[in-house]
């Protein structure tokens, strides 16, 4: 894909995740592996009305080239690349279902949501809770490097959802997949449900 294509893909899924409700205000951003280094959303704009001109261009060491500066949180983005190196897209969203699950006292940190359905087993699998840390604290970028190697998804604790993908699709499509969970699984509390068996999982891995 050109570098022209990849800032209209980011631009287009941008307004798309705005647009129907899943990250509000100036929260969110996308990330995208390019020839040369990395093109991500910048900092204080809203995924509702990015411009492509103006996404951040990255080099391979993470240095400003082009652009507006990026997003506060790219250090999220970094990890997941370092760590993962088939990852060609990273997402991570304020998405409201996903928030209000990881602020839930209860849930088991080591897989934050049960296997509700086939597509979250495919697409999300483990969700690991990575605890909270400030806005800012250099400290989550290494607590969430912990968790990247063996997870494409994680949950941040009172925060929300960090996912990679092999490319944009795939990223999107699989943090789409981890809000619409996290809303059923709300959706879900205090009836007795039935949740897919371990040989249920074992078909589908
Ligand atoms: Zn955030």
């Amino acid at each position: 894909m050109s570098e022209a294509k990849q800032r209209e893909a980011i631009c287009t899924i941008g307004a798309s995740i705005f647009d129907r409700g899943l990250t509000a205000g100036s929260s969110g951003n996308i990330s995208l592996r390019a020839e040369e280094g990395w093109l991500m959303t910048p900092t204080n704009a809203s995924l509702g009305r990015l411009d492509p001109a103006r996404l951040s261009k990255l080099d391979r060491d993470g240095n400003l080239v082009s652009g507006d500066p990026p997003t506060k949180e790219s250090f999220l983005h970094r990890v997941m690349y370092e760590e993962r190196a088939g990852a060609g897209a990273v997402v991570h969203l304020h998405s409201t279902h996903s928030v209000a699950v990881s602020c839930l006292a209860e849930i088991d940190p080591a897989d934050v949501l049960p296997p509700i359905t086939a597509y979250y087993v495919m697409r999300v699998g483990r969700l690991p809770l990575v605890p909270y840390f400030r806005p800012g604290d250099v400290a989550l970028a290494e607590a969430v490097r912990g968790f990247a190697s063996k997870h494409h998804a994680v949950l941040l604790a009172n925060h929300g959802p960090v996912v990679a993908g092999s490319n944009l699709d795939a990223a999107v499509n699989a943090i789409e997949e981890l809000e619409e969970t996290a809303k059923l699984y709300l959706l879900l509390r205090g009836a007795k449900t039935r949740f897919l068996t371990p040989a249920q999982i074992r078909e589908i891995e």
